[in-house]
């Protein structure tokens, strides 16, 4: 959802940063006047592909982009759930995109006086809905789905404030006056949706105020609610919600959500496409890594406020948020940048923390978007490194965990060298109505990926980092026994066939035995 830009945001760029799970930090923008600094983390930051061919080139990567600021178009039609957007009016200048003097200040109400003409709302057939930290306005029909929105805003707001490690103290006198629309007229004609508003395909926020569209399914009208919470309360109590990618990530971030017996958790993982109808960002990035179109961070870090236009940008900005939120290598950085969101050098932080692991983070990224899947373990996929074992100790055997994803073996093999890989044990690969067992040729009676369930694949992981797409993304079998050759020297990496998102219910290890032929 948009949300209008304070005046200074109006030039921001450079890159936010994301974080997941309820966890914290938050996250800022770069208001960099007339000169954008652009985290240029990798060198495919314009390919717009998944590839490896970024290595980090911390030199390169540190010259500021002297790109003209980019001016935000405040009359933006555009919403993330949407597609069709309205070409921008042509003849705008930077002052005609300026809110009115005055109404720039975060948290304060950039739309005049607060209308108060309750009799006329009510004759409208306009609703009051009231909770401690939100007053909504909507002329939704009585429904406790309905009904129930003061109760969800209410429990994100200590929510939303332990994410930022705010002190909840600061929140409890804050309260924001939302709008639940289903007639437009109906809140034009009392004033509650200024005529000044630019148009919005589903929500839109300034200042303390926030207007949603009501959307065909309960959890979506809650999830625009808390994505537009989410902007009020980064306005309100940081200073700024951050770069658009940052934004807009952690607004999806913090708006995925369960609701479950009154009671509301934010930031989650959807588990199925059922939990979450109508929101459709995992779908999103599905599609476009199908169509060859994935992006990397860097081309996501990056994206300005007119990307926006687009539901593309909000389905990335969402992968790229939960990636570094719900990694557990990345996650306490991440969630550090909340802390510098209004700092000036916010892309060059970011560029910083990560500069010395950015390869390893590409690969897991890569990884992670062309798998994604509801449910997806971050925690469970990440990548298990370890140190390199001397080729003496091929003997011994390596112990794979059959609930993890990929794991070195530790062992570095060699080019044109043909080893025999083989494997054993008993192990559980999914754990529905009983246990089902398995061996490293895996079961015939369920696949994943077109392999066995539970099958012993491995990659050979080059020592040196290489262009495109990283090894781990194309395996071989290796089932009970097999012999390998590799083309080129690295280290030998192992895992079972499983789907990112079943890793959890797996239990027991396989041997793994390698020697020379
Ligand atoms: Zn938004």
């Amino acid at each position: 959802m948009l949300a209008e830009l304070p005046l200074g945001d109006a030039r921001l760029l450079g890159l936010g940063m994301v974080f997941t799970a309820l966890l914290i930090p938050v996250l800022g923008c770069s208001k960099s006047g007339s000169t954008n600094t652009v985290p240029n983390l990798s060198t495919d930051a314009t390919s717009g592909q998944v590839s490896t061919n970024s290595s980090p080139t911390p030199a390169a990567s540190q010259a500021p982009d002297t790109r003209p600021a980019r001016q935000f178009p405040l009359e933006s039609t555009a919403h993330d759930a949407g597609w069709r957007y309205q070409k921008r009016p042509e003849g705008h200048k930077l002052a005609d995109l300026l809110p009115p003097a005055g109404s720039n200040s975060p948290g304060v109400d950039q739309t005049g006086a607060a209308p108060t003409n309750e009799s006329l709302i009510q004759s409208a057939g306009i609703r009051k809905l009231v909770g401690r930290h939100v007053v909504i306005y909507t002329d939704l029909a009585t429904d406790p789905a309905v009904d129930q929105l003061p109760l969800v805003f209410d429990q994100a707001v200590p929510q939303w404030a332990e994410y930022f490690a705010v002190d909840p103290q600061a929140t409890s006198e804050w309260q924001v006056v939302g709008h639940v629309i289903s007639d437009k007229e109906k809140f034009l004609s009392t004033a509650l949706l200024p005529r000044d508003l630019p148009p919005f395909l589903h929500g839109y926020q300034r200042g303390h105020r926030f207007w949603v569209y009501d959307q065909p399914s309960a959890y979506y009208r809650r999830h625009l609610l808390l994505h537009e919470g989410t902007h009020a309360f980064m306005r309100r109590f940081l200073g700024s919600a951050g770069p658009p990618w940052y934004m807009e990530g952690i607004a999806e971030l913090l708006g995925t959500h369960r609701w479950v017996d009154d009671r509301l958790t934010i930031a989650c993982m959807p588990r199925h496409r059922e939990e979450v109808p109508y929101w459709g960002r995992i779908k999103v990035v599905r599609d476009q890594v199908k169509q060859n179109r994935a992006q990397t961070l860097s081309t996501i870090m990056i994206q300005e406020r007119d990307d926006f236009l687009r539901v593309d940008a909000y389905g990335w900005s969402w992968a790229a948020a939960t990636f570094l939120d719900g990694h557990p290598r990345y996650r306490d950085r991440f969630r550090k940048l909340a802390a510098v969101v209004e700092d000036p050098q916010f892309s060059k932080i970011v560029r910083d923390r990560f500069a010395d692991d950015w390869d390893q983070l590409t690969e897991e990224w890569q990884l992670f978007v062309m798998n994604l899947d509801y449910g997806y373990d971050l925690a469970r996929e990440a990548i298990v490194f370890a140190a390199n074992r001397s080729s003496h100790e091929l003997e011994d055997p390596v112990t794979l965990r059959t609930d993890r994803g990929w794991q070195s073996s530790g062992l570095r093999l060699e080019a044109g060298v043909e080893y025999v890989v083989s494997a054993a044990g008993r192990y559980v690969v999914a754990d529905e109505s009983e246990p089902w067992w398995c061996e490293p040729n895996g079961v015939t009676i369920r696949y994943h990926q077109g392999r066995p369930l539970g099958m012993l694949l491995y990659a050979i992981r080059p020592n040196e980092r290489r262009a495109g797409m990283t090894a781990l993304a194309r395996p071989g079998e290796i089932g009970m026994r097999r012999i390998i050759t590799p083309r080129h020297a690295g280290t030998l990496f192992l895992r079972i066939n499983d789907s990112p998102a079943e890793l959890a219910d797996n239990e027991g290890s396989v041997t793994v035995q390698i020697t020379r032929r």
